[in-house]
């Protein structure tokens, strides 16, 4: 397969840094087309196994160059699925020498959430490009850490927040951008699913996941309560429930939060793993605009007032999203999923859980416009 290495291409870059362009469509002919990097994914857990690699398969801009995981067993089959030359997969212990390896671009980290920071930095410290999945870490220092270390070693950091790519989500933030509807005046954003099935899951486990429902699925609702209004909140209230304590033991099972919003418009987002819901509503005063399913994998579906039926062709999102972050690293379009985006959620959910352990105290933000893309 035709591929770039991190070395060409940062001489490349060096040249045609003046023809920063803004948008993936917007490409002009340039001479990285046709060019591919090679991710490699760190944790071959479900979400690398059946979208990530899948996607990769059939990425534009990107293609599959390596793994890293602790089970000699996946290596195997991974190896023999995709083709991977033995000198691309690394283990938990070697993975640091991927600094020496040219066929790596971008460090995909796919582990349990407080295993994010210390691979996006050994990644960053290797020279690689850096994609860390949801939620970013757990906590803001640690996304603080991430960042720091990428901007020492010149690299790009993106996280792993899909959406961004997909055309629902990117025309309800267009509609938002250009106010169709005039205003927002409230946004209400619900993502939750049930989560009962393997008592012994990682997710259950707060060493592991920093928290529950809201660093689950939570982080969805931030997301969408934030580009559905166009704006970063200014405080947070926030409750939490729990209906089945015998199983959500260490972690959050249910919160409902509600947000303000600087133009005095008012959110409220909701998240659980014992209960199911998937759905963007953003209130204008000339229309609204609805999302249902809002965060799933798609094809996803959409309503506008007016009578509009939102339909685009679907298409997996990985692809759209990991192509998207390859096209930023190789002609500068805009990252549509930086660090500082992270982070910021990060900060809000900090804030959640603060408001959540003073009794729904309103706790203040000053986010200005951090992470809005
Ligand atoms: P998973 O449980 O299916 O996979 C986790 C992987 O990490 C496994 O390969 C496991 O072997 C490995 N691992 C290494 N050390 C581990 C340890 N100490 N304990 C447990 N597993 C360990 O999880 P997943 O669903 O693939 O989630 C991985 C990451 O991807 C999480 O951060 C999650 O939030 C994120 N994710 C994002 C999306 C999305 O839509 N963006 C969807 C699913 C998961």
């Amino acid at each position: 397969m035709k591929k770039i290495t991190r070395r060409s291409f940062n001489a490349t870059m060096t040249v045609g840094i003046g023809a920063m362009l803004n948008s993936t469509s917007a490409c002009a002919a340039s001479p990285q087309d046709g060019k591919k990097l090679g991710y490699a994914l760190v944790g071959l857990g479900s979400y690398s196994e059946f979208q990530l690699a899948p996607s990769l398969v059939d990425a534009k801009h990107a293609y599959l160059a390596g793994i890293v995981t602790g089970t000699p067993a996946k290596a195997t089959k991974w190896a023999e699925k995709y083709n991977l030359s033995q000198k691309n997969i690394y283990n938990y212990e070697n993975f640091d020498d991927i600094a020496n390896n040219d066929d790596i671009d971008i460090v995909y980290v796919v582990l349990p959430n407080s295993m994010h920071a210390d691979f996006c930095i050994r990644a960053a410290k290797a020279g690689k490009h850096v994609v860390c999945e949801k939620p970013m870490a757990v906590s803001v220092a640690e996304c603080d850490a991430i960042i720091k270390a990428c901007k020492d070693a010149g690299v790009k950091l993106g996280v792993g927040y899909r959406l961004h790519s997909e055309p629902y989500t990117q025309e309800l933030k267009r509609i938002v951008k250009e106010k169709q509807f005039g205003e927002v005046n409230f946004v209400s954003a619900d993502a939750a699913y049930i989560s009962r099935g393997n008592p012994d899951q990682w997710r259950l486990d707060r060493k592991l996941s920093g928290g529950g429902a809201l660093m689950n699925m939570g982080v969805y609702s931030i997301q969408s309560a934030i580009y559905g209004s166009g704006q970063n909140p200014i405080s947070v209230k926030a409750q939490e429930f729990s209906t089945r304590p015998d199983y959500f033991k260490d972690t959050d099972e249910t919160i409902s939060a509600q947000f303000e919003f600087p133009n005095g418009a008012v959110g409220n987002i909701f998240t659980s793993h014992n209960a199911s819901i998937n759905r963007h509503y953003s209130s204008f005063d000339k229309g609204w605009v609805e999302l249902e399913p809002a965060n799933g994998y798609g094809p996803l579906s959409g309503r506008t007032a007016g009578g509009v039926t939102l339909s685009y062709p679907h298409e997996r999102q990985q692809k759209l999203q990991m192509d998207d972050f390859a096209h930023h690293i190789m002609h500068g379009s805009v990252n549509k999923v930086p660090g500082e985006m992270g982070k910021r959620d990060m900060i809000i959910v900090e804030a959640i859980y603060e408001s959540i352990r003073e009794g729904g105290k309103k706790i203040d933000l000053d986010l200005g416009q951090m992470g809005i893309v």
